[in-house]
């Protein structure tokens, strides 16, 4: 394997063209995947042009989950992409929009930085951009720097970013930067045939832009023909062998795979002037593909949340998917609407799960449902797992129907309960300002001997989760929990705060305060995860 320990930082910039939604974080997270495996140290961060601060005062809708780093920051879906097939940890630094690019700026303007100089979008902004792209390399080494442009060619927002990597691609030069663009090729099922214009159009606009991708990635539905390519090579200014097609596949894990085989990777290390050397095996990765694809038995399990759409709960469902495929099975996940369950309507709404997950979440719509949901499945004995908001649900579905306080809730939801078993924390209590003030990012977490939990984890007695909440069990009512069978049996080493419940007697009754879902990788799935899936596919017969 090659190793250059002290080569310089390289830089590979990824745009889309033509369409959004084309995948441009999997490419992303593939092409760090592949460099990975030849032994290159790297880091793919990810620019959005959005000028939200940060991507965590977002509504899942706009653009699906909120994504958070070990290190406290609230990003964009895509790092999670970027962790689950690299296994490396992202930080704040990996996440960048024209919010935080403006932010600092102004503060800089309004702190007298600049000197009386009029501030503009180019150089200002732009530079910012830069010393931002370059920031990640200047705090440890790194061979290669993926940088994920979000948006699309075109869009007015995202100029300054394309400015700020054509200015970067001139400094650094050729073997130090290279553009990737990802295009799309629709079929057009009427006249039988591919059509290659769009993406000509968009690599037209990218050169006007003063940007020459080096290589081209076509995602597609069908299969391109070499003519195809040469046609768009040959337009485009591209190299042959660097148009390269990304072919719908059942599972985005197979990507890199695809990629590897046309050899994105060995292309873009030729053209930075990288020996290139043997292609890598990719032997455990290739194990869970196999795996995946021989786990034909399915497990049913229900996703309790008020998001019907598959980015909401992406890094949920994905953990599933890893849990799934090691315990040999496919989970067949099916999102239940909380605002539809009611006492009438639950047993029917999660019949044949073998397991539930209530899903996190802010604000009372469909918090009633998921409270249904938890009575029915402690009542029934259905391996259930709260997380975040989801655990708080079980615990307020717990004081309302085992200690016997109708009006129990959450502070979020009822700030004048009398019961109030889930509190706002105490350090939460003078914040004003929504965006980046939560309780985030990892925090150790003792475990209790020979609980369930403690048992999933593979007996270890602390572990580190990543955080996402205001609120928080409320440590008075504790001891009455663990008296009538709902154990506390994870604790803050240092503030005592309740991490995690369980219930002890029933086969997996679970709640997490954290968000295990954020730290499951393809190569390593989330510990609870597997326990969870394990225990619904007990009882299978198929
Ligand atoms: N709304 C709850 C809180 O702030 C739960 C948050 C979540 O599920 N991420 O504590």
């Amino acid at each position: 394997m090659l190793f250059q320990k002290d080569m310089e930082t390289r830089y590979i910039f990824i745009t889309g063209g033509v369409a959004s939604s084309l995948g441009k974080g999997i490419i992303s997270a593939s092409l760090g995947k592949l460099l990975q495996a030849r032994g290159y140290k790297i880091t793919i961060q990810k620019f959005d042009p959005y000028i939200n601060v940060d991507p965590g005062t977002l509504n899942p809708y706009e653009h699906g989950e909120c994504y958070v780093t070990a290190d406290g920051f609230e990003t964009d879906l895509d790092l999670g992409h970027y962790e689950r097939f690299t296994g490396i940890e992202t930080t704040r630094d990996n996440s960048v929009t024209t919010g935080r690019i403006y932010l600092s700026v102004i503060e800089r303007e309004r702190r007298g930085d600049y000197l009386g100089k009029t501030i503009q979008v180019v150089p200002h902004i732009t530079d910012e951009i830069k010393r931002r792209i370059l920031l990640n390399a200047t705090k440890e080494h790194f061979d290669f720097v993926i940088t994920e442009i979000g948006g699309t060619i075109g869009d007015i927002e995202g100029q300054p970013f394309l400015e700020a990597i054509r200015q970067l691609r001139w400094q650094l030069g050729p073997q130090r930067a290279l553009n990737v663009h990802l295009t799309y090729v629709p079929y057009l099922a009427a006249a039988g045939e591919l059509k290659t214009k769009p993406t000509q159009t968009s690599v037209k606009q990218l050169q006007g832009l003063g940007i020459q991708p080096e290589v081209l990635v076509l995602r597609t539905e069908h299969e391109l023909s070499s003519d195809l390519r040469e046609k768009v090579a040959h337009f485009c200014n591209v190299d042959v062998d660097a148009v390269i097609q990304s072919q719908d596949l059942p599972s985005i894990y197979e990507v890199p795979v695809n990629m590897q085989r046309q050899g994105l990777d060995a292309i873009i290390l030729k053209k930075m002037g990288v020996e290139v050397g043997e292609t890598p095996e990719l032997g455990a990765w290739h194990d869970f593909l196999e795996r995946r694809k021989n786990a034909t038995r399915t497990v049913d399990i229900a996703l309790v949340g008020k998001y019907d759409l598959q980015d909401a709960y992406k890094s949920i469902r994905e953990s599933l998917a890893h849990a799934g495929t090691y315990n040999d099975y496919k989970v067949k996940i099916h999102f239940v609407n909380s605002e539809h369950i009611t006492k009438d309507t639950v047993a029917e709404m999660l019949k044949g799960m073998a397991g539930i997950v209530i899903c996190p979440g802010f604000g009372q719509r469909g918090i009633e449902g998921k409270i249904i949901a938890a009575e029915y499945t402690r009542t029934h004995d259905i391996p259930t797992f709260g997380i975040c908001l989801g655990m708080q649900m079980m615990v307020i579905e717990f004081a309302r129907n085992v200690l016997g306080y109708a009006d129990a809730n959450s502070s979020e939801m009822d700030p004048v309960t009398p019961h109030n078993v889930i509190d706002m924390m105490e350090e939460q209590k003078n914040i004003t300002q929504m965006g980046g003030t939560m309780r985030l990012g990892a925090y150790d977490c003792e475990l209790l001997n020979g609980s369930h939990t403690w048992k999933a984890y593979g007996e270890k007695p602390m572990v580190r989760e990543r955080h996402r909440h205001r609120y928080e069990f409320n440590d008075k009512y504790r001891h009455e929990y663990e008296k009538n069978g709902m154990h506390c049996v994870g604790l803050n080493p240092e503030s005592k705060l309740v991490e995690i419940v369980e219930i002890p007697e029933l086969r997996w009754y679970i709640g997490t305060q954290f968000h295990p879902e954020y730290s499951s990788t393809v190569l390593h799935p989330h510990p609870l995860f597997m326990s969870f899936v394990k225990e619904c596919v007990r009882d299978l017969k198929n």
